[in-house]
């Protein structure tokens, strides 16, 4: 796997300092001030094109050096991918699921784009899609049959309005926090948003004052001891700041406050560690990250990153039972339903499963688990089959209940 990262690198570092685009805009000015110096004086023509042979040259030459590189680069990367996955097959379509559904797929990888802050590619994904969208549309009726427009990156199905613009505040935010260190923005959200922020029991205002107020408070310091100037000014801030955290975080106010005493030698004071900023800008970074698409509606992680890691872990053992299968000719009926664990890191599961202790069936959203009310929990089915619509016994105690008691359990 080292050696496959080594290669990627080596590709992106060969892109970066690649000079193709430079030589390919150097060709396309060129030429065009040779057009404009023509046009001007026709009669200069004729020299106008010699002078411009040799440099044209040297730019097809520099793009043409530069493109043998780059290919080099890919071909390294691409042996060693080979190298990496010999004898590994990819799932074959026949379990692919997704094939059908390119525009769940452009959904996803757009919002990713979102997320990550390329909007340039999102911009030209976006494009790119339609433009196929439109062609293969035109391709259908031609041949004469009629496709209603679909649409190709699925916007219709739950984006919430204004999403590009949404992200693109975020980013400007984060931007601000990361590279600037300027809390000022991301305290304007939280200000407007700060209702939101309570109901969700969010931590986020006090993080970004905490911090604030560690920022002022080392501002003028030098080797670990802080200027009386900052210190008054940091007691001014924490005075105001911290007012409307009182009740939930007193002890945490009553300890950063209480590092002032320690001016002096603040490192070896017990209250170093609640003052530390080092960590403090990227953990503030992504809970912002988090409040923000949670207000959205989103999880914190991008679900495409989620999504690929998840099948990264659960694809060998299912290509290990297609294998199988094949071998022995075995095929699998039950709908819905594996022969095989497909174990996942406990922060890539999101809900849990039931398995009816009567059927031993998994529970689905048509066959829903059922409390009765003695405790016990079946399935919907088993529960349908055990009642015959009149009163029955529960199957794991001496209880009685009619159907019409039972619950649905929402995992
Ligand atoms: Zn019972």
């Amino acid at each position: 796997m080292e050696a496959v990262q080594r290669e990627h690198e080596k590709v992106w570092e060969g892109c970066r300092k690649a000079k193709t685009i430079d030589a390919t805009q150097s060709i396309i000015d060129q030429l065009r001030k040779a057009r404009e110096s023509i046009a001007s004086d026709p009669a200069s023509a004729q020299i106008t094109l010699v002078k411009l042979q040799a440099p044209v040259k040297a730019a097809f030459d520099d793009m043409t050096a530069s493109l043998k590189t780059t290919r080099g680069g890919q071909n390294n990367y691409q042996k060693a991918l080979d190298k990496l996955f010999r004898d590994k097959p990819l799932p074959s379509n026949e379990i692919d699921a997704l094939s059908q559904q390119s525009n769940l797929i452009n959904r996803a990888v757009y919002l990713h784009l979102l997320r990550e802050g390329l909007f340039d590619v999102a911009s030209t994904m976006q494009d790119e899609a339609s433009r196929r969208a439109t062609v293969q549309r035109d391709l259908q009726q031609s041949n004469g049959l009629d496709i209603s427009i679909e649409d190709p990156i699925g916007m219709d199905q739950g984006l919430p309005d204004g999403m590009l613009d949404k992200f693109q505040s975020m980013h400007r935010i984060l931007d601000e926090l990361r590279l600037n260190h300027n809390l000022q923005p991301a305290m304007e959200w939280a200000q407007t948003n700060s209702a939101d922020l309570q109901d969700r029991g969010s931590n986020l205002g006090f993080e970004l004052c905490r911090l604030q107020y560690a920022r002022i408070l080392f501002e003028d310091s030098q080797n670990g001891f802080l200027s009386m100037s900052s210190m008054v000014k940091a007691m001014e801030y924490a005075q105001s700041a911290f007012q409307p955290f009182q009740t939930n975080y007193l002890h945490e106010i009553q300890e950063l406050m209480g590092a002032i005493a320690f001016f002096s030698n603040l490192n070896q004071s017990p209250y170093h560690a609640r003052l530390n900023t080092t960590v403090a800008w990227d953990e503030v970074a992504s809970s912002f990250t988090r409040e923000f698409c949670a207000l959205l509606e989103l999880s914190a992680d991008s679900p495409l990153y989620i999504t690929s890691t998840a099948g990264a872990i659960a694809l060998p053992p299912l290509l290990k039972l297609q294998a199988i299968q094949k071998q022995k000719n075995a095929s699998w009926t039950s709908a819905n339903e594996l022969p095989v664990e497909t174990p996942l890191p406990s922060n890539y599961q999101f809900h849990s499963i039931f398995v009816c202790p009567v059927s031993k069936e998994q529970s689905t959203d048509q066959n829903p688990p059922m409390m009765m009310p003695c405790g016990h929990v079946i399935c919907q089915d088993s529960l349908t089959r055990l009642a015959k619509g009149s009163k029955f016994k529960c199957p794991y105690c001496p209880s009685e209940s009619s159907p019409t008691q039972a619950t649905r359990i929402i995992l």
